[in-house]
């Protein structure tokens, strides 16, 4: 069940954020998820929620593993 997943980036001294779905994963009914280590994820649509830090470090982490292996065009998206 795990598709391409759904990531917003919030704000680093965010601690809570709320989600109620979108357009594309479905609607569901609003809740509130606390921010952990920089991220949340919502356990009714799997959107993941990441700081601005977290996002940062994934993207230099993906470039480096991009020059690596230049054939490497499977992202993973490994939070
Ligand atoms: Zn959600």
């Amino acid at each position: 069940m795990i598709k391409r997943q759904n990531v917003k980036v919030i704000e680093n001294k965010e601690t809570k954020v709320s989600c109620s779905g979108d357009e594309k994963s479905g609607k569901h009914p609003l809740i509130y998820l606390t921010v952990d280590e920089g991220r949340a994820e919502c356990y009714y649509c799997g959107r993941l929620f990441v700081t601005k830090d977290v996002h940062e470090r994934y993207l230099k982490k993906t470039r480096k593993d991009f020059k690596k292996n230049k054939t490497n065009v499977q992202r993973k998206t490994n939070y």
